[in-house]
């Protein structure tokens, strides 16, 4: 019927934040083709990834966004969030810094972008559990406090990628259907 093909014609635009290699790019290769570049640098990231993904049954689409290295020169343009109803806004579990500077992505994002924006908080870089500097309680808490949804993944042994990417489409689904 009409209401169902309507659904179908869903895109929603995400955006990938955070600090320069925290794994924005090998989550998206992982999300998008299931791939992983050990040593990657910023060349491999491309403007946007359109993925089908299955919510309830219906076929949604994301267009998500890497920032393709810019986020070094913290030249992440307003065209880059403008439109976007989704963000995953990412830090390196075993670099304290990079979850140090969530706030200031936090407040990039909320500057540029819609107030009902989907957030969720992704922890990359699980896999490596020698190296960890931040806590799974402490990024929880730091979600709570901020009202995000909260994750962590690795992009290397692909743990929890599809559901972080999946939580973010199936929440903005479900406040606009
Ligand atoms: P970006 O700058 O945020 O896009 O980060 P990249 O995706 O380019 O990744 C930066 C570096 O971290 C690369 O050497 C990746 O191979 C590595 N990397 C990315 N994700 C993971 C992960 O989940 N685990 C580990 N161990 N390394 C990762
Ligand atoms: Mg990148």
């Amino acid at each position: 019927n009409s209401e169902e093909e309507k659904k179908e014609d869903y895109l929603f635009k995400i955006v990938l934040i955070g600090d320069s290699a925290v794994g924005k790019s090998n989550l998206l290769a992982r999300f998008a083709r299931d791939e992983f570049y050990p040593n990657s640098k910023s060349t491999i990231g491309v403007e946007f990834q359109t993925q089908k993904i299955n919510i309830n049954g219906k076929e949604v689409k994301a267009q998500i966004w890497d920032t393709a290295g810019q986020e070094r020169f913290r030249a992440v343009t307003s065209a880059y969030y403008r439109g976007a109803v989704g963000a995953l806004l990412v830090y390196d579990i075993s670099r304290r810094l990079t979850f140090d500077n969530i706030d200031r992505w936090l407040n990039e994002l909320q500057t540029h972008s819609d107030m009902n924006v989907v957030i969720i908080l992704v922890g990359n870089k699980s896999d490596l559990k020698d190296a960890r500097e931040v806590t799974t309680a402490e990024g929880k808490a730091l979600a709570e406090a901020k009202g995000l949804f909260f994750i962590e993944t690795s992009a290397l042994d692909s743990s929890n990628v599809t559901s972080a990417f999946q939580t973010v489409v199936r929440e903005i689904y479900n406040i606009l259907s």
